[in-house]
């Protein structure tokens, strides 16, 4: 028997091609699908679970494409590093001491997080992903998961191959019905040397997947990719022909016009991190610009290690408010496509567009709904700018995702939030020492 759930009179901010928001909406899911939305009174089923909508909007579950969700053990561990600092001195002899139960407890600690903030899809990127993969079957939450190898010696090799890689690939493709999907994550082109990058992407044509990297993340890395072989790392991943194949690049903070020309027109999907380029003192990319030219952007938090937090709310509030103040032009990324970037260009760079980050008929029910009876978020002018300006993580007050309750005033449905707090503490614990 299908399952139903009608979200009753609720403000819907449906994201759609007109960007619409409807007062009084009613939705209706039916299984994992939005089956209908209507303003007039109409007939429902019913076995029909009702959630009163009065003072709710409603939006497309937020999706995060840049993460790497157990790194929440780490967490306030190294804070105020330079980045390469950070990642050599700390980061990378911590992650050696991982086990496979610290990923499981961090992934189910940055799960909590996510899906308490209206995060309904993740992209991650990360060392043994299968717990990843576990936690996230556990969870119900919907995810695009990568494990993370590198090509060259050192960093924190040792711990997944290529090899492992492609066998998480062909373990849990698809699994979770369909919640969960698998990429290939090359760490990036200072740690993966372009020879390794072809045999990635003929991997890459032979399993039918995409590629998750970080890409021009620092000037240090434009910089070296130009000593090394004269070309910035956007325009040697187009001479690579890794653009050819679907990409979800990490950052891109660091481009020149012609790499911001190269991932337009490669359709290359960005995921825009401004508090993590902020906190390792990357800089600001050029996100205007970028939109300005049709690329293809969404916006992520990065791990928690250098956030910290995965609060998608900061993100889409950040990216508006850092183009206004460096371009010194207040209509720079309005509203509106602030929150556009976090939700329908979040789905069009995960190949997901119409399906994912929009609340029409026919599109997979992954909703958050917010409680907007808060001082902060009254009146009711305009509910996009409330939800980019004014909202935070902590408003959201339930969370369905694939048409399943998985957060629900307070109350986590799937996953025993104590113990996860227990558990991940005692990791983070031995981590630390
Ligand atoms: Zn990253």
């Amino acid at each position: 028997m299908s399952s139903r759930i009608l979200i009753e009179d609720a403000t819907l901010v449906t994201m759609d091609e007109n960007d619409g928001v409807i007062d009084s909406g009613n939705l209706l899911i039916e299984d994992n699908i939005i089956k209908s939305i209507f303003t007039a009174a109409e007939d429902t089923p019913g076995d029909v679970k009702v959630i009163p909508g009065e003072g709710k909007v409603v939006i497309p579950g937020l999706i995060n494409l840049h993460n790497h969700a157990a790194m929440t053990l780490f967490r306030s561990y190294a804070d105020d590093y330079p980045l390469m600092e950070w990642l050599t001195k700390k980061i990378f002899p911590a992650e050696a001491r991982l086990t496979e139960a610290d990923v499981y407890w961090g992934t189910s600690l940055a799960l909590l997080e996510m899906i308490r903030g209206g995060t309904t899809t993740f992209v991650d990127m990360y060392y043994f992903m299968e717990q990843t993969a576990r936690a996230c079957q556990e969870g119900g939450i919907r995810a695009m998961l990568s494990q993370v190898f590198i090509g060259t010696e050192g960093c924190s090799e040792g711990f997944n191959t290529f090899e492992d890689a492609i066998k998480f690939i062909e373990n849990w493709q698809g699994q979770d019905e369909g919640r969960i999907q698998t990429i290939l994550g090359p760490h990036a082109l200072y740690t993966c040397p372009p020879d390794f990058l072809k045999k990635v992407l003929k991997e890459t044509e032979h399993l039918n997947t995409i590629i998750h990297i970080h890409l021009s993340e620092s000037k240090f890395e434009v910089e070296e990719s130009i000593k090394n072989f004269n070309k910035t790392p956007v325009a040697l991943m187009d001479e690579l022909g890794m653009f050819e194949r679907q990409v979800i690049a990490g950052h891109c903070v660091h481009l020149n016009d012609e790499d911001i020309d190269i991932l337009s027109k490669k359709g290359v999907g960005i995921s825009h991190n401004p508090c993590s380029n902020l906190k390792l003192g990357n800089g600001i990319a050029p996100l205007q610009k970028l939109i300005d030219h049709g690329a293809c952007v969404g916006l992520g938090t990065d791990g928690a290690a250098s956030n910290n937090n995965l609060d998608m709310f900061e993100e889409i509030k950040l990216c508006s408010l850092l183009q206004k103040g460096t371009l010194e032009d207040p209509t720079a990324v309005p509203a509106k496509t602030a929150f556009e970037l976090a939700t329908r260009g979040g789905a069009r760079a995960l190949g997901m567009e119409g399906h994912l980050g929009v609340i029409r008929e026919g599109a997979k029910a992954d909703l958050a709904i917010l409680d907007f009876k808060k001082p902060h978020l009254q009146p009711h002018n305009d509910p996009i700018a409330n939800l980019v300006y004014s909202a935070s993580a902590s408003d959201v007050e339930t969370v369905i995702v694939d048409g399943k309750i998985l957060y629900n005033k307070g109350e986590f449905l799937t996953l025993d939030e104590e113990r996860i707090y227990h558990e991940a503490d005692k990791c983070a614990k031995k981590l630390r020492q």
